[in-house]
């Protein structure tokens, strides 16, 4: 995606690359980078807290959500910044306003941790996290905002459902069973999003999408937040339909 991404722009002799990490080798690493000409990098699982840890400056998402899947090389020092969060905000349909609305988020890992953020911030009236693991949403719940829910209090008809858990990721995953949803509660009026990311679409989304709903994939969050990164370190403008045509693939 972000090879495309270059390519589309011109920026031949960029390139982006796959650095496989253990723990122990990456703050070394990555400081020797800028050196040997790197631009920044995109940092994923389970190297997002020492991305933060390591970095001279970060932006408020990173230090609040507690993680960075973005660092850029600038003047000699690393700037640290998490653009999931700004990338759910980019993927929403356009004119879609979070501000005052009602929103229920299933999972408390990582992605929930930046999803609840973002709500938050971008103005949501309420924020319900529910998760597999109740003391993990209470505890994102305490450090974050919103409020943790138990199966029995989801909201019934949530305005905005955001899935940050992993179920989906497999063919054989029955979302209405392993989450707390009733499937016909997601109709006309709701906005579903799911980050798990499947080329042609999950079962989540595809009984949301069938009743009425509005919704997002986990591809264009993907983009989006793989988009931000783009220009971070590039200053121009993230070519959005070469990206997403270069993650059209992912099954
Ligand atoms: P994570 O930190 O490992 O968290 C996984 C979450 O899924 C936890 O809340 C876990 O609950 C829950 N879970 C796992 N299996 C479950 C099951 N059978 N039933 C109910 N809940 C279950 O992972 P993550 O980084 O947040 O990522 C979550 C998903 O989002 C992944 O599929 C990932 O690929 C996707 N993702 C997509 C994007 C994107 O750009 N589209 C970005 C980030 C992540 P417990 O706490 O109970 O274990």
């Amino acid at each position: 995606m972000q090879e495309a991404a270059l390519r589309a722009v011109g920026l031949d002799d960029w390139r982006y690359l796959r650095l496989p990490l253990p723990p122990e080798l990456f703050a070394e690493t990555v400081r020797a980078l800028p050196a040997a000409g790197f631009r920044g990098v995109n940092v994923t699982i389970p190297h997002k807290e020492a991305a933060l840890a390591l970095a001279d400056e970060a932006t408020a998402a990173a230090t609040e959500i507690g993680a960075a899947n973005t660092l850029t090389f600038e003047g000699g020092r690393i700037l640290a910044d998490n653009t999931d969060a700004p990338g759910l905000i980019a993927a929403l349909p356009p004119g879609f306003d979070v501000a005052g609305r009602d929103a229920l988020v299933l999972g408390a890992g990582g992605s929930a941790r930046a999803v609840v953020w973002a709500l938050r911030r971008a103005g949501a009236a309420d924020v319900a996290i529910w998760n597999r693991t109740p003391e993990r949403a209470r505890a994102l719940a305490a450090e974050l905002g919103g409020r943790a829910v138990e199966a029995a209090e989801v909201p019934g008809r949530p305005e905005i459902l955001v899935n940050c858990t992993s179920v989906g990721l497999r063919a054989e995953d029955a979302p209405f069973k392993a989450l707390p949803l009733d499937a016909d509660s997601l109709g006309a009026g709701s906005l579903v999003v799911d980050l798990v990311y499947r080329a042609r679409g999950t079962q989540l989304l595809e009984a949301a999408r069938t009743r009425g709903a509005s919704v997002v994939g986990g591809l264009e969050i993907l983009v989006a937040q793989g988009a931000a990164s783009f220009e971070r370190w590039t200053g121009r403008t993230a070519p959005g339909e070469a990206m997403r045509e270069a993650v059209e693939h992912i099954a």
